[in-house]
């Protein structure tokens, strides 16, 4: 097997992170909140040679599960994740795209939800799953011990942290999420957000004005 990349679509007016991850040897992987743009998802996979094997979402917003129904159909894979407890947001995508003129989007139902504690993988790449509401109730982090990375979503961002005034959103929750979870993961884990550039837990603890 080879080693573990990203490759980054931004897609949505959101200008979504959606998230193709990727074996370099066999070229099989998963992508990580198709929020819309499905199309150019699709050609992305085929322009690298990718074989996608399941969607995961990390919370039932918009911009990042805006496109999962119809993007399952069109590579016969399941969606995993996020939490159950985001359910409320993905049975109500309509009418989150509705508020921003949004069309073409779908509600979603995932083949599996997901719990604190279990893994998800494909091929020899294993990821833990770590529950962190804060942002959206259900949203969940995949993170990869070995490969030193994680996918945060929207729960961190360089500099920042999710908003917390949307449905089931708190943020002493989100806060404690990143701190508990996330911080004690080390300071050399890279990570990958849901907007704009990444960054390393070490950067963030002692420069992320939300949390020092
Ligand atoms: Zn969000
Ligand atoms: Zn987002």
């Amino acid at each position: 097997m080879g080693q573990l990349n990203a490759g980054i679509v931004p897609v949505t007016p959101f200008q979504q992170n959606c998230t193709i991850l990727f074996d370099t040897e066999d070229k099989t992987g998963v992508v990580v909140d198709p929020g819309g743009d499905v199309e150019t998802i699709l050609g992305v996979l085929k322009a690298h040679g990718i074989t996608a094997k399941a969607i995961w979402l990390t919370h039932g917003h918009i911009d990042h599960a805006g496109g999962a129904m119809e993007l399952k159909e069109a590579l016969g894979v399941d969606i995993i994740g996020p939490h159950e407890a985001d359910k409320p947001l993905l049975d109500n995508l309509v009418g989150q795209g509705q508020k921003f003129g949004m069309t073409g989007v779908r509600n979603c139902t995932p083949d599996r939800f997901l719990a604190d504690g279990e893994t998800v993988s494909f091929g020899n790449h294993v990821f833990q799953v770590l529950h962190c509401p804060g942002h959206a109730p259900g949203h969940v982090v995949f993170y990869n011990p070995e490969a030193k990375f994680a996918h945060v979503g929207d729960v961190l961002f360089r500099g920042s942290v999710g908003r917390t005034d949307l449905y089931g959103g708190d943020h002493d929750t989100l806060i404690r999420s990143i701190k508990e979870k996330l911080l004690p993961l080390g300071d050399d884990i890279g990570f990958i957000c849901g907007h704009g550039a990444g960054s390393r837990f070490g950067d963030e603890r002692r420069g992320n004005p939300y949390l020092v």
